[in-house]
């Protein structure tokens, strides 16, 4: 469980912001039928932000007035709080802007951080609709924990921030291929693991790791970012060796590599059952080359329960990361950040603990 920190304030003013084509292009409806009534017999005011385009959550909470709302709340799938996060930390005043409390209510067809903060609160799986149900509970009684944000740089663009997933290979390579299956809903990842699982593929790249329990580890000297946002203490510049305290992973051939920092990567898949909101830790899990399709099926059904850590399958590895690096050496492919796709090439993380602030049960 993520630890409670604070309370809401009564009453509270929220920022609601809607995608309209999130999910099976339900979530007006999903809030007009649950969401509307809930929040006001709770005496949560709230005013809609119906999201026109991708990148306008962005830009809203880039310029917006922040002192007038007690909470943003984001109501689609992950990709709109990928959005929101970014603006926030892209702000001048990040380091308060970051410190609004987020909520989250699922309407997009990859509900992870829902999914996970269901799961925070103690209550087991549920479907769909009930997780919105619930999800809506927990933001009406507005506990406040912390989340960790991980920050990512690449080797062109800005740095971004992340709340849930750094991936490559097999579960990048689903997630995109299944975004054309959106209408089937959060079905949509168990359809497209089948499809790719018929094309399972080697991937080719490098990777180190910081381990999590060397807490004293020696900041590095990178070139101070001109951008907002805070400074990374463990990662070289991209183009420089790893510290000789990081562990560098002697295989070279992946079928996937998963950095998670939250319980649930999908509705249905607990992938890191140990993850918490604000645990300072990136589970990082890889799979070798040469596991059987069988193999990895197995893998990905036992994920529904969270017992995939115990098949003892001898091609996955799972290990608690502070820092991270991923260099690709196949020449294409699919990196994908809380399920959005970014631009593919060398690519390190490093953890900001209790950066941000999440409604949670
Ligand atoms: P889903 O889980 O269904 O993919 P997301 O929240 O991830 O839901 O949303 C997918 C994408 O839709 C996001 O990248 C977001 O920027 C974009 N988006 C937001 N509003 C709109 C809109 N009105 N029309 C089209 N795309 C939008
Ligand atoms: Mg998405």
């Amino acid at each position: 469980m993520s630890s409670v920190m604070s309370t809401l304030s009564r009453p509270s003013r929220m920022m609601l912001l809607v995608n309209p084509q999130s999910g099976k292009g339900q979530a007006l409806t999903l809030y007009n039928n649950h969401i509307q009534r809930m929040l006001n017999e709770a005496g949560v005011t709230h005013t809609l932000f119906i999201t026109e385009r991708q990148n306008h959550a962005r830009e809203l909470v880039k310029e917006a007035d922040l002192s007038q709302w007690d909470a943003l709340v984001i109501m689609s799938g992950d990709g709109l709080l990928f959005e929101v996060i970014n603006g926030l930390l892209e702000r001048p005043d990040w380091e308060e802007a970051i410190r609004i409390p987020l909520g989250i209510l699922p309407g997009g067809s990859g509900n992870a951080l829902a999914a996970s903060v269901h799961h925070y609160s103690g209550a087991s799986l549920v479907s769909t609709e009930e997780l919105l149900i619930s999800c809506g509970f927990l933001l009406c009684q507005g506990l406040v924990a912390h989340m960790d944000l991980i920050s990512i740089q690449l080797s062109s663009g800005p740095r971004l921030f992340s709340f849930l997933s750094l991936a490559w290979g097999f579960v990048a390579d689903v997630d995109i291929e299944s975004e054309k299956y959106r209408h089937v809903g959060a079905a949509r990842f168990t359809v497209g693991t089948l499809v790719r699982l018929a094309s399972l593929r080697v991937y080719k790249g490098k990777m180190a790791y910081l381990l999590a329990r060397r807490t004293e580890s020696t900041p590095c000297r990178s070139a101070s970012e001109a951008n907002a946002g805070p400074h990374d203490s463990l990662l070289p510049p991209l183009d420089q060796p790893v510290p000789s305290d990081w562990v560098v992973v002697e295989e070279e051939e992946f079928v996937l590599m998963l950095a998670m920092y939250q319980s649930h990567l999908a509705e249905d898949l607990f992938a890191a059952p140990e993850a918490t909101s604000d645990d300072g830790v990136i589970h990082l899990f890889y799979v070798r080359a040469g596991i059987s399709r069988a193999a990895l099926l197995k893998l990905f059904l036992a994920m529904e329960k969270g017992t995939h850590m115990v098949t003892n399958c001898q091609h996955l590895v799972h290990a608690k990361v502070r820092a991270l690096r991923l260099e690709p050496l196949s020449p294409k492919g699919i990196i994908t950040v809380d399920g959005e796709v970014v631009d593919y090439g060398p690519v390190q993380a490093e953890v900001h603990r209790g950066l941000a602030r999440l409604i949670t049960g």
